[in-house]
């Protein structure tokens, strides 16, 4: 089969239409407006390459006209995708690009009708893509591997349509919109196509990227605290410990909070939450560079410590448990001060495993507990070596 424009064009209606329904299948389980815009300008290429086919039945105002326009509002639909997607607030001045095209209708046809139309075309595309490009500029952090390729696809797509100008503003080169004619056309039928599948799987990474990042960010962090949960701390927890040595010792703190239960009673759930919040505050304030710190559940928490000594562990449980008893004085009245026990571990040996470092760590804050609350209790297992 030859690739004429028609073929071509027959070949980018049904591209355009697996991306538009690829993408909407892709935002039923992801949800995201970016994806619906997309989905939508591909759902535009399609009826627009559609309607484009009738050009050669001599229906020029449908199949040059408003088929054009039709392109142009895909990638206006992009660019909205595009500004969703960074959280960026478009300029309403974006909305005069319809104006321009809607201009088009003043000009005399047939053929000066075509060059200008091309080039008025080619232009406006090529600045709705650039400007979605130039949105997914990293600013500050990084953008995600999806994200990247995505911006250098529409700068190539962007910088084609801007190219494409050049030899439709030359005089004598032969641009035929209403009978297909002209090279221009056909190896931009073959760009759009390729650009198509390009520019659909660049967005699907994009968003999908995105979203796994969310969940994996979720299912790492106590959704009270943010601080990382106790999976995610295992999972940090490994290279830390297998650097311990006699010259860089490790540390593990394990913090309760002191009758915690009186401020649920007397205060409710939520104000038992705030105190909660308040710690985790407290310890992410004070985390040494390179130190863990978790929510193990309820009032439980841990800190697991680099380089650590035992003038360390104390003055760092010092200054926890003062800060916390002063917030938590000044926030609500209980009976019994509402406090903090440390149990704390100074290893300089890797231990099996983290498990079996909590349980070290239970075992000393019991005691701390039991010999009155509001104190740390230190085990230095350095000291047998
Ligand atoms: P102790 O001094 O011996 O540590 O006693 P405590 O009153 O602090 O109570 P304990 O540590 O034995 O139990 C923790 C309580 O924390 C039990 C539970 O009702 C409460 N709790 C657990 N998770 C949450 C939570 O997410 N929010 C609130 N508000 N309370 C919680
Ligand atoms: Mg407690």
């Amino acid at each position: 089969m030859a690739l004429d424009p028609p073929t071509l064009l027959i070949l980018t209606i049904a591209l355009a239409a697996a991306a538009a329904l690829y993408l909407a299948v892709e935002w039923r389980s992801v949800r995201g407006a970016p994806l619906l815009c997309w989905s939508a300008g591909f759902a535009t290429i399609s009826i627009g390459s559609l309607l484009a086919l009738l050009r050669s039945n001599g229906l020029l105002f449908i199949g040059i006209w408003f088929a054009n326009g039709l392109l142009v509002t895909a990638h206006w639909l992009f660019l909205r995708g595009v500004a969703r997607f960074t959280l960026t607030r478009l300029s309403r001045a974006w909305y005069l690009v319809f104006a321009v095209w809607l201009t088009m209708l003043l000009l005399p046809g047939p053929v000066p009708w075509s060059r200008t139309l091309l080039v008025i075309n080619s232009l406006l595309v090529a600045l709705l893509t650039l400007r979605a490009s130039l949105l997914l500029r990293p600013h500050g952090r990084s953008l995600s591997v999806g994200a990247v390729q995505l911006r250098y696809v529409l700068l190539a797509h962007g910088l084609f349509y801007m190219a494409k100008t050049l030899p439709a503003l030359l005089p004598g080169s032969l641009i035929d919109l209403t009978a297909f004619r002209g090279e221009i056309i056909q190896v931009s039928l073959i760009e759009g196509s390729m650009a198509i599948m390009l520019i659909a799987l660049s967005m699907t990474g994009t968003e999908r990227y995105r979203r796994e990042q969310q969940i994996a960010r979720l299912a790492a962090r106590d959704p009270l605290t943010a601080l990382y949960n106790r999976r995610e701390l295992e999972n940090r927890a490994q290279r830390l410990l297998e650097e311990v040595s006699s010259a860089r010792p490790g540390a593990l703190l394990l913090i309760d909070i002191d009758h915690f239960k009186s401020v649920n009673d007397l205060h409710g759930h939520s104000a038992g939450d705030r105190v909660l919040v308040a710690l985790s505050e407290i310890i992410r304030a004070r985390l040494p560079e390179g130190a863990l710190a978790a929510r193990l559940g309820g009032d439980e928490f841990v800190i697991l410590l680099s380089n650590a000594s035992s003038e360390r562990i104390v003055a760092l449980s010092t200054a926890l448990r003062e800060q916390f008893h002063q917030a938590a004085a000044e926030a609500f009245e209980t009976p019994q001060a509402v406090t903090l026990s440390v149990g704390a571990n100074l290893f300089d040996q890797p231990p099996e495993s983290l498990a079996d470092l909590l349980e070290r760590g239970d075992a000393a804050l019991y005691e701390s507990k039991r010999g009155g609350r509001n104190s740390v209790r230190l085990v230095d297992h350095t000291l047998g070596t």
